[in-house]
């Protein structure tokens, strides 16, 4: 396996080097032919796709159910839709409730493998979530370091698993408050020998190889790939994780072609949308208005990978109001009977968008990934129900 630069090439040195040396560009693991069986039914969840993971000696795997998640199918939107198959990738099956947890469990497992002390990261939400969790299993600190508004629900998971959180005046808003972070994170893990753990190919290309794992399952629940995937996008490593899964496949004769991957983002924070709508290979810049939680990222990290892969014919990008991505969110509890957070439900929402423009999908077999659970935005679940009342009735009227 090696780590090749995806902007110019070159292969970088060491395992301990998050971007290239030479020009900064992201770096990517090529695993070249991988010989004999990509399987080890031996190995539990992801585990099982280890010939195509960084390497952890079985010892320091840690396992807490993450992966191997359910894929299942629309019975009542896709023909409403007209869409000819749709699947539900549910990632909120995951052990703190996002997708996030596939990205932890490599990161964490990597960094006890390695001998580090700690991981260290930012991000608020379900990144921090998922880090927090395999790193109290692991025995390791995680040293946090959040936006000053942090949304509490999601501070709250971050703490019961004992993540030692730091609120940093500024960050999140002050683009020269984030630099200074980054910057002393950065300085902070060279010099104690700690984990990076940001949950961005740009920032630890080693852990997001975990995301992969959501193709790998896909080709075996579906018997091959889907003709399309429809994934929401905040800094879009999930995007650009799931379609190397698929190129990987690919490469090694087990599919014959990557299905066309949709990044669905929010009008309010379309950066890459607009980018690719402009025919661009970085994100188009620009403040996040969206209020939806995880996918406000005013400068995706991997957002000019994403765009890369979409310009090679890979896929494409498209936004959606907040509005309609809490509708999509309603019609899969109403309809579907699945409970997501909102971010999650943006990959329904773009589907929809999808079907409408062109009449109906009737030759498409759709994945749309539903990557975290209801639970994660209280707020949100509250005010979904605050038009509903709940009448309170006496025993001898109860009225059915
Ligand atoms: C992190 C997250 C996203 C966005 O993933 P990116 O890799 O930042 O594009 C979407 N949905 C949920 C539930 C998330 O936790």
């Amino acid at each position: 396996m090696k780590a090749l630069c995806w902007t110019c090439g070159r292969e970088a040195p060491d395992a301990r080097t998050y971007a290239c040396p030479d020009c900064g560009g992201t770096l990517m693991l090529d695993y070249g032919d991988v010989a004999g069986e990509w399987k080890d039914d031996s190995q539990r969840g992801m585990w099982k796709y280890r010939r195509l993971l960084p390497d952890v000696p079985e010892e320091h795997r840690l396992y807490l159910g993450e992966g191997a998640t359910p894929l299942v199918p629309s019975r009542r939107l896709a023909k409403r839709l007209n869409v000819g198959e749709l699947w539900f990738k549910l990632e909120g099956g995951n052990p703190t409730g996002s997708y996030k947890d596939r990205i932890a469990a490599v990161g964490v497992s990597r960094a006890l493998a390695a001998g580090r002390g700690a991981c260290i990261g930012t991000t608020s939400g379900n990144a921090g979530a998922a880090v927090a969790a395999y790193a109290a299993v692991a025995g390791l600190p995680y040293h946090l370091f959040v936006l000053e508004h942090m949304a509490e629900a999601k501070l709250a998971q971050v703490l019961a698993y004992n993540a030692q959180v730091r609120k940093v005046r500024g960050f999140g808003t002050s683009p020269e408050v984030g630099d200074r972070v980054f910057a002393r994170l950065f300085e902070a893990a060279r010099e104690r020998d700690w984990e990076v753990t940001i949950t961005a190919f740009r920032y630890n290309p080693y852990a997001m190889e975990g995301v992969k794992t959501i193709a790998f399952e896909l080709a075996e629940q579906l018997r091959g790939a889907p003709t399309s995937v429809y994934a929401p996008a905040g800094g879009a490593g999930l995007y650009v994780g799931i379609w190397k899964g698929f190129e990987e496949l690919r490469r090694i004769g087990e599919i014959g072609s990557t299905p066309h991957m949709t990044a669905v983002q929010s009008a309010g924070c379309a950066n890459i949308v607009r980018a690719y709508e402009a025919g661009l290979r970085t994100p188009a810049p620009g403040a996040s208005t969206s209020r939806i939680s995880g996918l406000q990222v005013p400068n995706p990290p991997d957002g000019g990978v994403a765009l890369d892969i979409m310009a090679r014919g890979g896929g494409s990008a498209t936004a959606v109001a907040d509005e309609d991505i809490w509708e999509a969110q309603r019609l899969l509890a109403e309809e579907e009977g699945l409970f997501c957070e909102p971010a999650a439900a943006a990959s329904v929402a773009g589907l929809i968008r999808a079907s409408r423009e062109r009449g109906g999908l009737p030759a498409e077999r759709a994945v749309c990934v539903i990557s975290g659970v209801g639970f994660k935005d209280g707020q949100r679940l509250a005010d979904m129900v605050a038009q509903r009342t709940v009448p309170l009735l006496t025993a001898d009227r109860l009225g059915i």
